[in-house]
């Protein structure tokens, strides 16, 4: 019974139909997903530990026999982190020549890069056209797809999912909202996949000026809090469906479904673990590439922090749903300025006149926006105008994307002045906290 399933379900991703691979997400039954998880993830760890240096090594230090390997536990400590990416040469992880290079996004420190074919990406962009379709759309919609282009991954697998679909889709990068909205009207675009806080901006636009008929919006990228998120469907009249991804990803991770319940997990191309997890159930997100051989990711690290959600979804998917983001395993906050990570801050700070050794910043919301909010002691009874324009040129000088997100409206920032010796003077303080609901 399993193996008639498999083949049917092959047959279907070699036919490469969005519709058909929809269908068998449904379908499909629990146990042949797991086996097929499984075998993909055996062939993974035999592929990679003869074709990948990195991998080998790793097995070789340890002593483990890849053939013996069935699941991730058998790995026992070998994992690949953010770290080993950047501490590497590409060539230790690379199995093959690369035709396509993404990057990550990163305020801080230098960008990952990871190495695709055309195929990986093509093929990858199949599964996305497959979520896309479950989640309605259909060849005579029409897609704006406004992620981040370059170096960025997303916009460039969205593309390819449209092409998949054969629908009329427009992949133009991050215009500022107003030049998008201006052509809403002309090319008639009905579905929306954006980032957040471009999308909040774009709402703002719209709700000013005329909301457009729309049926789909797609988010990714960065938080998205319910706030924003029932602001945009209230003024869009339409659903805002979730997105999870990463170039490390090459794509997506998963998507929502309409039932809003959780990120539903690409298992076809994807082996999940959710490591070192508390008594809720959440803890570290670690993926191992399934699909991958120009260079694939053994347990990646993604550093995330969620849990795997119990039971089945009302939509009768039976791939596996992860919860919301909690957050960042290190301090990262994400927010409308972009990754925020307490080194940026040390940075800005650093050589500002007239303020003491202790500070902190804040990720506050206020209605719709972000707020930074900078606490400060101020010492020598400095004028506090001065501070705040020191440290604004800083932050253009240093990050000048974060300050071009701030340039855009997508959020505000704040100074709070304390007298000497309010902050906690704590040895490890924690520079960067994030106090949005
Ligand atoms: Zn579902």
């Amino acid at each position: 019974m399993l193996n008639t399933f498999k083949a049917a379900f092959e047959r279907a991703v070699i036919g490469d139909s969005a519709p058909s691979l929809a269908k068998w997400g449904k379908l499909i039954p629990l146990p042949l997903i797991r086996r097929l998880q499984e075998d993909s993830f055996r062939e993974t760890v035999r592929y990679a530990a003869r074709h990948q240096k990195f991998f080998a090594d790793k097995l070789r230090e340890r002593n483990l026999d890849p053939s013996k390997i069935r699941k991730p536990d058998d790995l026992k400590d070998v994992f690949t982190t953010a770290e080993d990416l950047l501490s590497h040469p590409p060539e230790d992880f690379l199995c093959r020549p690369p035709q396509v290079v993404f990057e990550t996004t990163g305020t801080s420190g230098p960008p990952k890069r990871l190495y695709f074919t055309y195929h990986e990406l093509d093929h990858a962009a199949s599964y996305e056209a497959a979520a896309l379709w479950e989640n309605g759309i259909r060849p005579d919609d029409r897609v704006v797809c406004a992620f981040d282009a370059g170096y960025w991954v997303s916009s460039w697998v969205t593309f390819l999912a449209a092409k998949h679909l054969g629908v009329f889709c427009s992949a133009v990068g991050k215009p500022l909202p107003r030049e998008l909205y201006s052509r809403m009207g002309i090319y008639h675009y009905n579905v929306i996949v954006a980032d957040p806080t471009w999308l909040v901006s774009l709402t703002e636009i719209a709700e000013k000026e005329g909301v457009l008929p729309v049926k789909l919006i797609l988010a990714a990228g960065d938080r998205m809090t319910d706030v924003y998120r029932r602001y945009v469907q209230k003024v869009w009249k339409a659903p805002v469906i979730l997105g999870y991804g990463s170039t490390e990803a090459g794509g997506g991770l998963g998507i929502e479904c309409r039932a809003g319940k959780g990120y539903h997990l690409d298992e076809f191309n994807f082996y999940p673990e959710i490591i070192d997890r508390d008594a809720e159930g959440y803890g570290e997100l670690v993926v191992t590439t399934l699909s991958r051989r120009t260079e694939p990711l053994i347990r990646y690290r993604v550093r995330d922090v969620t849990r795997f959600l119990e039971g089945s979804c009302p939509c009768g998917t039976p791939l596996r749903r992860i919860d919301a983001i909690k957050g960042r395993r290190d301090e990262m906050v994400v927010m409308g300025a972009g990754n925020m990570h307490p080194a940026i801050f040390e940075r800005v700070i650093q050589g500002v006149e007239g303020i003491s050794e202790r500070w902190q910043v804040a990720v506050l919301q206020e209605g719709l926006r972000d707020i930074l909010e900078f606490r400060l002691e101020l010492t020598n009874g400095i004028d506090p105008h001065s501070v705040q324009a020191s440290i604004a040129r800083n932050l253009e000088a240093c990050y000048p994307d974060v300050w071009a997100n701030h340039v855009c409206g997508m959020y505000r920032l704040a100074f709070k002045f304390l007298p000497s010796g309010t902050l906690p003077p704590e040895r490890k303080p924690r520079r960067l906290v994030d106090e949005r609901n």
